[in-house]
C-alpha cells in the first residue's frame, strides 16, 4: 500500500492548474480508505478537465472539480485532484472512491480505443497501487442509490473482464522487475483487431468470455483455424475492431444465439436491421402473457432494444367454454 503518490504514468498533472473555489476546500482522507474506483461519463460530447472544473465551481458551488481524473476525447488523461481529496462524484461513497470521468455521451456514442486504452492503463495502475480487484471498479450507476443514473453507459463488465484478464500476469511482471511501468504494458498492447486467448483456452471460449467480438466475424476471418480447439499457448487471431460494447441486457441473448450458430444482424449502416427473438417461459399455462419477444437492432454502432410480453401457448377458449362454442353460427 502506497503512502503517497507523486507520479501517475501516462497522466498530465493538472492538480495545481485547475480552477479552485476560493475559500472552499474538500475534506481529505487517508489513502488506505480508497476501496473503489468509479467510472463516469461527462454526458457531453466535448469538454475538458478545465471546463468541468469551471462548471462544478460556478454551477454547483463545489470547492473544485468533482473528479480525480478526466480522460479527454483524444485520450489525454488529466490528473485533477489529489487522491486524498474527498471530491464529489458518488454521494455517500465519495470517501472511499476515486472518480474517473470519460469525456463523452455514451448513451449515444461508443467508447473508442483512444479513450479505452488510457482508461485501462490508469485502472491497472490504480488497482495495483491500492490493491483493488477488478470487482472494485464500478460504473457510477453500480454504486448504492445510483442505479437510476445513466452513467457511464459503458459495459463495466467488459472493462472488469479486461482488467481481470491480465491482472495475474501484470502483478507477476511488477514483482519480477520492481518497475511499475512494466505493469502498464498489457493495457498498451490491447488491440481491438486481434484477440489473444488465455493458455488452455479455445478461441470460441475467449470470444464468449470477453463478450467483445462478433463470433460470426471471428469465424469468417479465421476460416482455416480450429476455433474450438483449446491451445496450451496463447493464440492470437484476427477479429474486427473497434470494440463493440453490447448492453448487459442484450449480451446474454446474443451469446445464446451465437453459441447455437444463429446469425445476429449487426450491420448498422441502415436503421431497423432487426433481430426478432421469441423467448418461451417454462410455464405453458394458456392465456397468460408470460413469454417475450425481443426486438433489437444496431444503428450507428448503438444497440437498441425493445421487449414485448406475448404468449406462445394458444388460448383454450373453445374447448374450455363449450356452450359458447356450440352457439357459434359457423
Ligand atoms: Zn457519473
Amino acid at each position: 500500500m502506497t503512502t503517497s503518490i507523486v507520479h501517475i504514468p501516462g497522466s498530465m498533472d493538472c492538480r495545481e492548474k485547475l480552477l479552485k473555489n476560493p475559500g472552499k476546500t474538500y475534506a481529505v482522507r487517508p489513502l488506505p480508505d480508497i476501496r473503489k474506483i468509479a467510472v463516469h461519463h461527462s454526458l457531453t460530447r466535448t469538454g475538458s478537465a478545465e471546463s468541468f472544473a469551471r462548471y462544478h465551481i460556478q454551477h454547483h458551488g463545489w470547492p473544485g472539480i468533482g473528479y480525480h481524473f478526466v480522460i479527454e476525447k483524444k485520450g489525454t488523461v488529466k490528473w485533477c485532484n489529489d487522491l486524498t481529496v474527498k471530491s464529489y462524484h458518488v454521494g455517500r461513497e465519495n470517501g472511499l472512491a476515486i472518480g474517473i470521468c470519460l469525456v463523452g455521451d455514451f448513451r449515444k456514442e461508443t467508447l473508442e480505443e483512444r479513450q479505452l486504452a488510457p482508461l485501462m492503463k490508469l485502472l491497472r495502475f490504480l488497482c495495483t497501487e491500492f490493491d483493488l480487484r477488478a470487482e472494485d471498479v464500478l460504473g457510477h450507476n453500480e454504486f448504492p442509490d445510483y442505479s437510476w443514473k445513466a452513467c457511464p453507459c459503458v459495459d463495466m463488465q467488459v472493462i472488469r473482464n479486461m482488467l481481470g484478464r491480465n491482472s495475474e500476469h501484470s502483478r507477476q511482471l511488477a514483482s519480477d522487475t520492481g518497475e511499475l511501468d512494466n505493469l502498464l504494458s498489457p493495457a498498451l498492447t490491447f488491440d481491438p483487431n486481434h484477440l489473444t486467448t488465455n493458455p488452455g483456452e479455445s478461441v470460441i471460449a475467449a470470444v464468449n468470455r470477453l463478450g467483445l467480438f462478433d463470433l460470426g466475424e471471428v469465424k469468417a476471418r479465421n476460416k482455416t483455424f480450429d476455433l474450438k480447439k483449446p491451445s496450451d499457448k496463447p493464440v492470437s487471431v484476427k477479429v474486427k475492431g473497434p470494440v463493440e460494447i453490447v448492453p448487459d441486457n442484450l449480451k446474454k441473448l446474443i451469446h445464446a444465439l451465437e453459441r447455437q450458430d444463429y446469425k445476429v444482424f449487426r450491420n448498422d449502416t441502415r436503421p431497423y436491421n432487426l433481430n426478432i427473438v421469441g423467448i418461451r417461459n417454462d410455464n405453458a399455462v394458456p392465456n397468460a402473457f408470460d413469454d417475450e419477444i425481443h426486438v433489437f437492432w444496431k444503428y450507428q454502432n448503438t444497440w437498441n432494444t425493445r421487449t414485448y410480453k406475448i404468449t406462445t401457448d394458444p388460448g383454450l377458449a373453445c374447448s374450455s367454454i363449450p356452450s359458447i362454442n356450440r352457439e357459434l353460427p359457423f
